[in-house]
């Protein structure tokens, strides 16, 4: 079932709604209800072509204050976090963030994580990167490493326990 077909059930959660806005807020990003349901977010959003994530409907989600069917809905994990339709919408409000907020949530809830997510994270904790250097294959199927192509090595931490225990005590924050 849709996030839309959920909707005429769902019972709205003011607290919630504000929480997520205030965050939009102190990022300097506008409130949902400044949303005008333009769709120019939907426009370019890159999960949208592949995966059928509309963040304009996000937005009025949250606008409407049901936010329980966004945090117990697949679709928010399908965001690629490409920040376009930030940068986009004419409202100045960042759809991004709010799946950013309805994401913290329901990992605060114990809702089950994407596994992809989960070793994504696990690449980070351990080397900084989402994933190590990988190399290509030329059009003549060679293949080719960093070294090769005459790139320099990834920069990661440098201190591998403190850039952890940083990232841990972000990772934590509310929402
Ligand atoms: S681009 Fe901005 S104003 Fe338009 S639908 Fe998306 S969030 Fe709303
Ligand atoms: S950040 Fe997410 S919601 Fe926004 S355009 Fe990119 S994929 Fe779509």
């Amino acid at each position: 079932m849709s996030i839309t077909d959920l909707t005429s059930m769902g019972e709205p959660q003011v607290e919630l709604k504000k929480e997520i806005n205030d965050r939009l807020s102190k990022l300097q990003d506008e409130v949902s209800d400044y949303c005008y349901q333009c769709a120019k977010c939907t426009s370019g959003c890159e999960a949208h072509k592949l995966l059928e994530l509309e963040p304009h409907k996000i937005v009025a989600l949250l606008k409407q204050g049901l936010i329980d069917e966004m945090v117990n809905s697949d679709i928010i994990w399908t965001c690629m976090s490409c920040f376009k339709c930030r940068e986009r919408c004419p409202q100045k409000i960042a759809p991004v963030e709010i799946l950013f907020a309805l994401k913290n949530l329901a990992v605060a809830g114990g809702k089950q994580v994407p596994g992809k997510y989960t070793s994504v994270l696990q690449s980070v904790l351990s080397i900084g990167l989402i994933q190590d250097a990988q190399s290509v294959t030329t059009k003549d199927m060679k293949t080719k490493t960093r070294d090769d192509l005459g790139l320099p090595p990834l920069s990661k931490p440098d201190d591998p326990a403190k850039f952890q225990a940083g990232l841990m005590k972000i990772a934590v924050e509310k929402v």
